[in-house]
């Protein structure tokens, strides 16, 4: 098995797939599948960009996630990419408390990960059939979970507990904390960068669809504004973020709402989507003159501040903050806005900087550094992936046999 990794990122109606090739971080293919369940279309690019093969209709019409990752491998079989997969990686949202470092995926794990789909109703039962679909289709290769909870795990319990009574504490209702592949990936590269800044007091603002804010001293995560669920703080793309638990019970008990009407309204209908009653998509609301979408950016731009001044506050002070996801990498306007009158906090961008989106974007006297760090889970799960062949093969070659999938 000379080796290629294969990360798969399953979601409920999409699955991204990329290939890496050892000692190499550009992908040499991605796949994107979208509209799983319904019109499913599905593209596969080699590492310029090229389109590979692009497949729609009736084939894929209804096509379930099993279906559609065998139809990404045969299209990987067919430009000759498939024969050497000797790992595949996925990423996984929950990992629950036991969980914190990327595993082995055998039946035993795979069960205790299914226990956790209570936890994550939305996402976890779709990472779980990326991982029994990617079984049957690469039998031969090691499947290795990688969890978004698990960078979190070192929350203290201020900021892993909620004041409920403390049996739900113990049975696993606490913050979790999501987002955690890109945290991870963004403070590696930070130690890279800047490790004096590492070794501080750092605030991550993760800014794509789904949004979260993560409070990081050296290295490791302190408090993150996701909580037991992936709609807790910021509002995003369509999640309603940080919400009175009274409207909860009010939509409940006062509108008859079901459990399942609510899960689509926070979920699906909330957020930048809702507010703005015009899209989710960031380019869209920054581009239009609706006041409805004007209010959208207001609320998004206010609740990031805030979150940045509790952050802070947990941290005793701020040595960094950094943007990531697709809005923190490339949205100016939101960025010039979260940091504008920030002084107090010893933040200052440099509009020239910012305007040209470079990787430090503060003013030269600025006290916090700030700094936008391109995002990339899919390196983080190929580099656990990696790891994971080579203890394979230091066993092989002690002549003790394969790793026990657990
Ligand atoms: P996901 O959470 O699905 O991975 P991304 O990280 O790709 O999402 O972020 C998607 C968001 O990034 C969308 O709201 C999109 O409008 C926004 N975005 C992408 N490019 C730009 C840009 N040039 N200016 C402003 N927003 C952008």
């Amino acid at each position: 098995m000379s080796g290629s990794v294969l990360t798969l990122n399953a979601g409920s109606s999409s699955l991204k797939i990329a290939l890496f090739r050892p000692d190499d971080e550009q992908p040499i293919a991605t796949g994107m599948a979208d509209r799983i369940g319904g019109d499913c279309v599905l593209t596969v690019k080699d590492a310029s960009g090229t389109i590979l093969s692009e497949r729609r209709g009736a084939a894929l019409q209804g096509a379930t996630h099993e279906a559609v990752l065998q139809a990404l491998v045969t299209i990987l079989t067919e430009v000759r990419l498939a024969q050497d997969i000797a790992a595949v990686g996925h990423r996984v949202v929950h990992g629950g408390l036991v969980f914190t470092t990327p595993t082995l995926v055998g039946d035993d794990v795979l069960s205790q990960l299914a226990a956790l789909e209570p936890f994550a109703p939305l996402h976890q039962q779709h990472n779980l059939a990326g991982i029994r679909a990617a079984q049957r289709a690469f039998p031969d290769a090691l499947q290795i979970a990688c969890f978004d909870t698990a960078f979190h795990r070192s929350h203290p319990f201020v900021n892993d507990v909620f004041a409920l009574p403390r049996a739900l504490y113990d049975e696993g209702v606490r913050r979790y904390g999501f987002h955690g592949l890109s945290y991870e990936y963004v403070t590696q590269k930070l130690a890279i960068l800047r490790p004096e800044l590492h070794a501080g007091r750092v605030i991550i603002c993760h800014l794509g669809n789904g949004a979260s804010a993560c409070a990081i001293h050296d290295g490791q995560s302190i408090a993150s504004t996701m909580g037991f669920s992936a709609l807790d703080g910021l509002p995003m793309g369509t999640r309603c973020g940080q919400l009175d638990p009274g409207v909860m019970l009010y939509l409940l008990q006062q509108k008859k709402m079901t459990p399942d009407a609510i899960a689509d309204l926070l979920y699906k209908q909330s957020g930048l989507l809702g507010l703005s009653g015009l899209s989710n998509d960031m380019r869209v609301l920054e581009a239009s003159d609706d006041p409805a979408a004007k209010a959208a950016l207001d609320y998004f731009v206010f609740r990031i501040r805030r979150e940045i001044g509790g952050l802070a506050a947990s941290l005793g002070g701020l040595d960094a903050l950094i943007f990531c996801g697709g809005i923190g990498e490339n949205s100016r306007l939101i960025r010039a806005r979260v940091c504008s009158d920030m002084e107090w906090l010893g933040i200052a961008i440099d509009p020239v900087r910012n305007a040209s989106n470079e990787t430090i974007l503060s003013a030269q006297l600025s006290p916090v550094a700030i700094m936008m760090i391109p995002t990339n889970e899919e390196i983080v799960i190929a580099r656990a992936a990696f790891g994971m062949i080579d203890r394979q093969k230091a066993l092989r070659l002690r002549g003790q046999g394969d790793l026990p999938p657990l």
